[in-house]
């Protein structure tokens, strides 16, 4: 009965809409939680006293007593945490850690996502904006550890996907008024005059330069905006430091965007995949440690009269890619997970099992702007389907 009711919340939780960059200047805040509510003991509370006794058995008050003291052991179990950065709550779960080193955890990832939001923030002032100066002024600047790992990742996966994927254009991603909080934004979208000169300076990750933490750049062009990587990012690197401290079982959940590793005590963790437009598709079980991460084109986008421009941009036309709705990819990377998502909505319907395949990732699930959900084979043998998929066909590649 308890372990029921933790299931139904940790769904519920994994789909609340995701915005990476929303809210700048908000301070990141934690606020930690060691208990789940147990919604059946608290149904029972709301019986009178005198009724529940006249109405219970010895034997059933007994079994009663066992199974609190059993939830109640299990509750404390898990400990969570909401941890707030780049305008998105990150939850984590964990189980099986002691509160005081779920605790240490806890502030020292909250330590570690204020440096985050510090240095990856494609336009609030800090390091990678002084980088993207640089770019543009001809200058090499100081990254760090963490900045060179994502410009050699992104190199990589800038190449396997064709230039889908391409975390470089910057320049065009503000042209179109995405370097905000505020969505949707509303107006008309920006001169073609206007998208095709940066599209002529062909700005590409690969044109970047990397010596130790030192990068350059040959195209002054070249403008970093790692919104379609970085909570992939972050969430490999929240597991990395849980492993380290010893937590083997965990889940961060950056609004159903996540990476999850070990169990739930004797289950596995449970993670539902979501639909545009709100309910899901269904849910998945996570195997071990993995990362399941869902691009949309349906919560952030520019808004006229007559069209909606979503805010993840084809980087060949410099128009935002359309006949995609949400892509859901799982892999045992965040990094990976994320961009893939985000690389295989511009691919759109005629090439995303292409992009998928020259990625080497076989967990894919893509729904299409009328409600088709198509599915690889793999993705297919995992989804628990909730019903609300309009039409699944699995596709093999
Ligand atoms: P979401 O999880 O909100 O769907 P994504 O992970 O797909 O977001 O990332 C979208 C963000 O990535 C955009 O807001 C922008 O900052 C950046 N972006 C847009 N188009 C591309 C692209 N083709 N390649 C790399 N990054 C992109
Ligand atoms: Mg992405």
């Amino acid at each position: 009965m308890a372990s029921k009711v933790l299931v139904a919340v940790e769904i519920a939780q994994a789909v609340v809409p995701v915005n990476l960059n929303a809210q700048p200047g908000i301070n990141p805040t934690i606020n930690i939680r060691g208990q789940i509510k147990d919604l059946d003991s608290r149904k029972d509370e709301s019986l009178p006293y005198r009724h529940r006794v006249f109405r219970l058995s010895s034997n059933i008050i007994l079994i009663i007593i066992c199974l609190i003291l059993l939830t109640a052991c299990q509750r404390d179990q898990e400990q969570s945490a909401e941890l707030f950065v780049f305008g998105t709550i990150i939850e984590i779960k964990l189980w099986g850690a002691s509160p005081e080193e779920a605790g240490h955890a806890f502030s020292e990832l909250q330590q570690m996502f204020q440096g985050m939001h510090r240095d990856w923030h494609a336009w609030e002032p800090g390091r990678l904006t002084n980088i993207n100066k640089a770019f543009s002024e001809g200058r090499s600047a100081i990254a760090d550890k963490d900045i060179v790992e994502m410009v050699r990742r992104s190199q990589q996966i800038e190449v396997s996907t064709g230039g889908r994927f391409n975390p470089a254009i910057g320049a065009l991603i503000q042209l179109w008024g995405f370097h905000t909080s505020d969505y949707p934004i509303t107006g008309p979208p920006p001169l073609q005059l206007r998208i095709s000169e940066i599209l002529e300076q062909k700005p590409s990750s690969t044109d970047i330069r990397i010596n130790g933490i030192e990068l350059s750049s040959d195209n002054p062009a070249v403008q970093l905006d790692f919104g379609g990587i970085a909570k992939g990012y972050a969430v490999d690197l929240t597991i990395a430091r849980l492993r380290d401290l010893g937590i083997g079982n965990a889940i961060v959940n950056a609004g159903g965007d996540l990476r999850a590793m070990g169990s739930h005590g004797d289950r596995p963790w449970r993670v539902a995949i979501r639909k545009p437009g709100g309910g899901n598709i269904g849910s998945i079980q996570v195997h071990g440690d993995e990362a399941i991460f869902t691009s949309g084109n349906y919560e952030r986008f520019r808004q006229d009269q007559t069209e909606r421009y979503p805010h993840i941009l084809n980087p060949n036309t410099g128009w935002p890619a359309k006949d995609i709705s949400s892509v859901t990819v799982v892999t045992d990377e965040g990094l990976l997970a994320d961009a893939a998502a985000t690389a295989l909505i511009v691919a759109g319907l005629e090439h995303w099992s292409e992009v998928a395949h020259a990625l080497d990732l076989d967990q894919v699930a893509v729904v299409d702007e009328s409600g088709t959900v198509y599915l690889t084979p793999e993705m297919e043998k995992r989804i628990q389907f909730s019903g609300d998929a309009d039409q699944v066909i699995v596709e093999v590649n």
